[in-house]
């Protein structure tokens, strides 16, 4: 095949390591700032409140409302909260809630953002916000959104309960998994995608043995870092296209439905693409979707759509809206093969490919 390809670096700067948050001082200083609005879900407003307190006079105030989905009235709120406060920067820790609040704040003020992750969502790597408002969500691209810096602090990954630490990594493995093929794939995005799935297919059954193992989380966190590289840096197909129908019009939960159909819709492009999710067999063995199905079993992510409250009844409607508009992806879209994916998903079945 001709080598061919675009790659576009997003300039970001990425501090890792155990104990690293502790630099969001220095950063805030060498951002040129002194005021911050330190951001958290309600979940986690304890915590930011103690990094507000340390971060001392360079913490402005502490807006804990971020929510799933990124509500413009949150951001309306944060942003009357930021104005009063007179900051001159954004903190978000949490999750992709609160980096997606943050992101939605920069977007509407220009001001830099630092982020210290504690999933392995990896929006804080991307210049991709989703926002809801009326309940429809829509989804943009802007420079302005992609986070100055990342403090990816491992140790901060210790306590994220082991459910959530497997939903989550397998959330990030699908950003991978799919950069694999993207159109607009390229040799820096492949590379992180396969050292992406490595990291986290060691990481993740270790994190579940023992969930305060600091390496595994480490791994687990640097593969997530990778992954989310992989989401800014090339575009989605099908698999994002089905999650975000699934999550927009049936409300199921984000990474839960990344991680169950994940499989699913890797084995439906692998007829298409086997040299290129070659990689995908061959770390987690055997076919591609097969092989990440016998992965998530192993351990313990959930399977099956019916277990996210979705009714066989949806599945019509929902294969209607995901090949309703025309988009990319190295498979065909065929209205009969999105349908019988859906309902091995919805059954748990394992994929024959
Ligand atoms: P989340 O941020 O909604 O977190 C879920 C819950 O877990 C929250 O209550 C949070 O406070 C809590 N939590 C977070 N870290 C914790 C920890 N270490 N210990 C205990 N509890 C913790 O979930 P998420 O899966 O990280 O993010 C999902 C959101 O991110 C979705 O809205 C999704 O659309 C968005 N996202 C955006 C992008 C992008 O590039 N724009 C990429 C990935 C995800």
């Amino acid at each position: 095949m001709t080598r061919a390809f675009v790659y576009t670096a997003r300039p970001s700067t990425v501090v890792f390591g155990p104990g690293r948050s502790a630099e969001a001082s220095t950063w805030i200083d060498r951002l040129g700032c002194s005021r911050a609005l330190v951001l958290s879900t309600p979940q986690q407003a304890g915590e930011a409140e103690a990094l507000a307190g340390r971060l001392g006079p360079l913490a402005a105030g502490i807006f804990a409302g971020a929510a799933m989905h990124t509500p413009v009235e949150v951001t309306d709120r944060a942003l009357a909260a930021a104005r009063a406060a007179g900051a001159d920067c954004f903190v978000a820790l949490g999750g992709g809630s609160t980096t997606g609040l943050g992101k939605a704040l920069a977007l509407r003020t220009d001001l830099p953002q630092i982020v210290i992750p504690t999933t392995y969502a990896g929006s804080e790597v991307t210049d991709i916000l989703g926002q809801t408002e009326g309940g429809k969500k829509t989804t943009l691209r802007d420079a302005k959104v992609l986070p100055e810096v990342v403090l990816y602090d491992p140790d901060l990954t210790l306590g994220l309960p082991v459910g959530m630490s497997v939903t989550s990594g397998l959330n990030a493995m699908a950003h991978a998994a799919e950069g694999l093929y993207a159109q607009d794939r390229n040799p820096v995005a492949s590379l992180m995608a396969t050292e992406a799935l490595r990291a986290l297919k060691s990481a993740l059954p270790a994190i579940v043995a023992s969930p305060r193992d600091a390496e595994a989380r480490a791994d687990a966190l640097y593969g997530a870092w990778l992954c989310g590289t992989v989401l800014g840096n090339v575009g989605m197909a099908l698999h994002h296209k089905i999650c975000h129908v699934l999550g927009g019009s049936f409300d199921t939960p984000h990474a839960e439905t990344h991680a169950i159909m994940l499989p699913h819709t890797i084995a439906y492009n692998v007829a298409a693409v086997p040299d290129l999710l070659a990689p995908v067999g061959e770390i987690f063995g055997g076919l591609p979707g097969a092989g990440l199905w016998d992965f998530a079993a192993s351990i313990g992510a959930a399977l099956a759509l019916r277990d996210l409250g979705l009714t066989q009844a949806d599945l019509d409607r929902a294969a209607d809206l995901a090949t309703a508009n025309a988009y990319w992806n190295p498979r065909p879209i065929e209205r009969g093969g999105i349908r019988s994916l859906l309902q091995d998903a919805w059954e748990g079945r394992r994929p024959a490919a």
